[in-house]
């Protein structure tokens, strides 16, 4: 049985896609926590950072890189935007594939709850 972003991934489960290529999909939050809210991730599953290996580096670079060009795109590089990766339970993760948050257009406090 195929995690909840492998099923996006896959298609089985309808997402407002915002970037795809033959690695990485970005796709906008169900529950959107700020007006920008973008999760980008590898189509490999990968369950958290915990589990990233050597060989992800380069995937790692370009979920990153990928995150900071969508920012361009809607007009929250200058202003500012926030990118977090939330790892098992202190940090909250609910979904276990790793996903890169993004999220602009308001600003923020630090630090985070
Ligand atoms: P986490 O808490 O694991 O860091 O983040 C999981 C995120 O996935 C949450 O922000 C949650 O709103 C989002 N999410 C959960 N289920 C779905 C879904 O079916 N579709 C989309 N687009 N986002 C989801
Ligand atoms: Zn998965």
């Amino acid at each position: 049985m195929s995690c909840l972003f492998c099923r996006i991934v896959d298609r089985e489960i309808p997402a407002s896609i915002v970037y795809e290529d033959d690695r990485l999909l970005a796709f906008t939050d169900i529950n959107p926590q700020a007006p920008t809210h973008v999760l980008v991730i590898p189509k490999k599953h990968v369950p958290s950072l915990n589990d990233l290996q050597p060989e992800d580096d380069r995937l790692v670079g370009e979920l990153v890189r990928r995150a900071a060009a969508i920012a361009h795109e809607r007009g929250i590089s200058a202003g500012g935007y926030r990118t977090v990766f939330n790892t098992n339970l202190d940090a909250g993760q609910t979904v276990f594939h790793i996903h890169l948050h993004l999220l602009g257009g308001r600003s923020m406090q630090w630090p985070p709850g």
